[in-house]
């Protein structure tokens, strides 16, 4: 089996199934991340949840990466020059965890560099698929400028958002994609340790909600933060309006993020090293070419990053997968139940994802939200089977699916709504609405 791209998703999907005694190779365009620092020393994060911590577990790989995470049990808003903490969850393992990107990647490098039937192959990029039918690469080898073709019996896509692999299949008809980019950007700085300390309280996910933008701060485990400016890409306060003016930037910080510009000294010259990127969702269908390659992760499915699940997402499509296929070898079967079983799941993610940006850049500061949030949890301390917030869900109940998170996130949203009309809260109605609307949660689907 021949995986191309070895981020998380392909990274992880070789050591599950590599467990299983399968052989797998990996194709990689970027040069070997324990010799390479592929951001050139900016330490940019992300969180992981509960999907992801399985499926690594899963593929013996969390034990090497828990000295890197950052616990992150909340958020910490940063409004009207105060910091008011609000926890995602109320039991101790409701937790995030922020990872620098490219110590998961080095780690997982690491991890699979060490099983005998994994073999690595960096600085070799897909150019796309020469014959599907044939299972045959276009390849090239990113130092010697060397183009070559690959044979493969069954090739698994995991080369990201942009994928070569999925623009391949396009160009040959055999699937259709439709990627709605969002009409928002981001763009990555660093808040630096003081002293080599956190510069605020670590153990939070740092929002500056300011309704139609906001600003994020992750922390790693050098004592910096990572800080993520999204913005409009257009009108006012946009990147285009940042752009074209060059004091804009600092007094945009200044006046919406005091504190942080404060402590920003590099603001400007990471703003010209690094300029914004977009965000967008991805729609792919089929994720497969019968028989021959099957996407995954970012690949199939790159969703906007405002649930933290893109990853996670990714990594549980490695596990459905590797189940699917066992230790059999009809890799067209899996596919095609791989698709069927994932896709609603995807579908759901990539919707809740769109939805949380309204909540992190504004309703968070809703009175009427924290009245809910609060209620939410209340309803779960008493309902414990049957209530769990939709958020909590998504984030730290790796067992229900996205699909049912989304379904039954509809139905408490719902009940929050009737039961927030009035000043009091009726819990004998409460009791009632969240038993005959809410069965039990059941068992895993996988
Ligand atoms: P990728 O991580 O994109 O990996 C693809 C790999 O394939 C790369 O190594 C790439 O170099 C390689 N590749 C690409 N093209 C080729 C080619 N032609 N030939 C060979 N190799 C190739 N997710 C979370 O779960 N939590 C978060 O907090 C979070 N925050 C995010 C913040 C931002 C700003 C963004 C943009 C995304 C965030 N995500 C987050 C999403 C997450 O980054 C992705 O969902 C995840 O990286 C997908 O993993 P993947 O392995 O499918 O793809």
């Amino acid at each position: 089996m021949d995986i191309v791209g070895a981020g998380p998703a392909g990274l992880v999907l070789a050591l599950l199934l590599a467990r299983r005694g399968r052989s797998v190779r990996v194709f990689e365009r970027r040069p070997d991340p324990r010799r390479a620092h592929p951001e050139g020393g900016r330490s940019i994060n992300l969180a992981l949840a509960a999907r992801g911590m399985r499926v690594l577990r899963a593929a013996d790989a969390l034990d090497a990466l828990r000295e890197f995470c950052v616990p992150m049990p909340g958020r910490m808003l940063h409004v009207d020059g105060n910091q008011q903490f609000i926890a995602y969850g109320q039991r101790a393992d409701e937790t995030l965890y922020s990872i620098s990107r490219a110590t998961l990647h080095e780690q997982l490098t690491r991890s699979a560099a060490t099983v005998v039937n994994i073999e690595l192959n960096f600085g070799q990029r897909c150019l796309g698929l020469q014959s599907c039918n044939a299972g045959l690469l276009r390849m090239r080898d990113e130092v010697s400028g060397r183009e070559y073709e690959l044979r493969s019996e069954f090739i698994i896509g995991a080369d990201g958002a942009g994928s070569a692999l999925r623009d391949g299949l396009c160009a040959a008809g055999a699937l259709q994609v439709r990627e709605e980019r969002l009409a928002h950007g981001y763009q990555e700085f660093t808040i630096p340790a003081q002293d080599g300390r956190h510069v605020w309280p670590p153990q939070a996910l740092h929002i500056w909600p300011r309704g139609s933008f906001m600003l994020i701060a992750l922390p790693n485990n050098d004592g910096s933060f990572t800080a993520t400016l999204f913005l409009p890409e257009q009108g006012r306060d946009s990147f285009a309006s940042l752009a074209a003016e060059p004091h804009a930037l600092r007094a945009l910080f200044e006046r919406e993020f005091p504190d942080a510009s404060a402590l920003m000294p590099q603001l400007e010259a990471e703003a010209l090293a690094h300029p914004p990127s977009s965000l967008g969702t991805v729609y792919c269908e089929p994720w497969q070419a019968p028989g021959r390659v099957l996407l995954l992760g970012d690949a199939a499915h790159a969703i906007v990053p405002f649930h933290g699940q893109g990853m996670n997402c990714a990594l549980e499509d490695c596990l459905l997968f590797d189940e699917l296929l066992g230790t059999g070898n009809d890799f067209a079967a899996a596919a095609a139940q791989f698709e069927e079983r994932r896709r609603p799941d995807t579908d759901a993610i990539a919707q809740m994802a769109l939805e949380n940006y309204l909540e992190m850049r504004d309703s968070v500061r809703d009175p009427l939200w924290q009245r809910r949030k609060a209620l939410a949890l209340e309803l779960e301390q008493r309902f414990p089977a049957r209530f769990i917030p939709r958020y909590s869900m998504v984030m730290f109940h790796a067992e229900i699916g996205y699909a049912d998170a989304l379904r039954r996130g509809a139905v408490q949203q719902a009940i929050l709504e009737e039961l927030t009309t009035g000043d009091a809260i009726d819990w004998t109605r409460a009791a009632r609405l969240v038993t005959e609307r809410l069965a039990p949660v059941s068992a895993p689907a996988y």
